[in-house]
């Protein structure tokens, strides 16, 4: 089959296994490339493990210090004649890859939210693996069905008390027009919070304790985004800000638990605003990562998901000291997005930007083939028009 990408919004419905696989050996030879981490860990459970910024965590784990891993993510898989998702065929890759060198790697597909899902993972972590030294929580997901009550709860990104009214671009059109989002209920706030908030992040540690399957000083990280104010009413006070404080919330209870077990810590790194089907999906956001690469590509401080996992992992988790971490407590390696001669560069183009100057004053062609490249389009040395088999098994 010739595989195409089918752009429909903020989603692309096809992914190619070659692009995608040429995309995880690219995050791989960057993380050889920058030299072992020392002190990194050793057994590794990701939770959202094959996409984005938990999947950029496993490779930076695997092959930065030669890490076990397991994996958890929730991705449709191939079938005859039909591509999976991208995420699907990411990890055949990483699993090909990090077996090829030697490491272990184990995946589990299905809802990292349910009771029986978190049993397969103790399951494969005991018999496989043993203890883990770190627990990456990196969801990001649209609904979660609670285990215990089975309600299903689905996250809203809208702002909280009042309307808020900004610039956005449809990324596939290039139209910048204004947007309008009405405030979110109540009801939809709370439900935002019980799908991004820090409840289930709890469950897993603590699954993993009463396993007796937590390493001694072992470290759980979640991450969080923060960026600039005129952001903040869609963002940081939002629905998912609120999350993102009950988050916060979450990593204090299980940062004490785990210092009690032998000195580990658990906290949240406010990570960069990048290009993945997470952040797709916020209104007005896609213009600002237009304009952020633009200007840090300019000043030669791009980064990627890979090197923000690998400069997190190299110089705070695994320095060999204790992180730097910021008045609450958090972990920065959002600091060169958010130093101030980038900020006040992306405002000023930011009151600029229209349809007609997008190409010019922004990355808006960065931006969209770094979409395309979440699903396996536009790499390098892959032949797009040649045949290839969608339907690929989990090794
Ligand atoms: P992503 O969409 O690329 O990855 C989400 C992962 O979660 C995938 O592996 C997916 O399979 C998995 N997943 C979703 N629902 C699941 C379920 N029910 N069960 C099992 N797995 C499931 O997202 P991302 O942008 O990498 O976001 C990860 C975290 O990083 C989020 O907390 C997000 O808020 C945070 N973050 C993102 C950005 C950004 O700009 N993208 C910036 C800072 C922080």
């Amino acid at each position: 089959m010739i595989i195409k990408p089918k752009v429909r919004g903020f989603v692309c419905v096809t992914a190619h296994p070659t692009g995608c696989a040429a995309h995880i050996q690219q995050q791989i030879d960057h993380i050889k490339a920058r030299g072992p981490i020392k002190h990194g860990p050793r057994k590794v459970l990701v939770i959202g493990a094959s996409t984005g910024y938990g999947l950029a965590s496993r490779i930076t784990a695997a092959f930065g210090s030669g890490a076990a891993s397991v994996g958890i993510f929730y991705e449709r898989p191939s079938e005859e004649g039909r591509s999976a998702t991208s995420g699907w065929y990411n990890s055949i890759a990483f699993t090909t890859a990090a077996r090829a060198a030697g490491l272990y790697a184990g995946n589990i597909n299905g809802d990292a939210f349910s009771d029986n899902i978190k049993q397969q993972a103790l399951a494969m972590i005991a018999r496989d693996m043993g203890p883990v030294d770190l627990v990456i929580y990196s969801l990001a997901s649209p609904r979660r069905q609670h285990p215990k009550t089975g309600a299903v709860h689905k996250s809203v990104l809208k702002p909280l008390g009042a309307s808020y009214t900004n610039k956005t671009v449809d990324t596939d059109k290039g139209i910048v027009s204004e947007i309008t989002i009405e405030p979110a209920s109540e009801a939809e706030a709370a439900d935002t919070v019980a799908v991004m908030g820090g409840e289930d992040w709890e469950m897993w540690i603590n699954a993993l304790a009463g396993a007796k399957l937590l390493a001694p000083g072992a470290t759980s990280v979640a991450y969080s985004y923060i960026g600039p104010v005129y952001t903040w009413p869609i963002y940081k006070d939002g629905t998912i800000g609120r999350a993102k404080i009950d988050l916060e919330r979450a990593a204090q209870a299980i940062h004490a638990r785990l210092m009690a077990h032998g000195g580990g810590r658990a906290f949240i790194s406010v990570n960069k605003a990048l290009v993945t089907q997470a952040s797709s999906a916020i209104p007005v956001v896609p213009l600002y990562i237009s304009i952020l690469y633009k200007v840090m590509k300019a000043a030669g401080t791009h980064e990627g998901c890979i090197e923000q996992m690998q400069r997190l992992f190299a110089t705070q988790l695994y320095n060999g000291h204790s992180p730097k971490y910021d008045s609450e407590g958090r972990v920065r390696v959002d600091d060169w997005e958010m130093r101030p001669e980038v900020q006040d560069t992306v405002s000023a183009i930011w009151l600029k930007a229209t349809t007609e100057n997008l190409a010019q004053l922004t990355d808006i062609v960065g931006y969209r083939s770094d979409f395309l490249r979440l699903f396996g389009f536009g790499l390098p040395g892959v032949s797009y028009d040649a045949e290839v088999e969608p339907h690929q098994l989990m090794p």
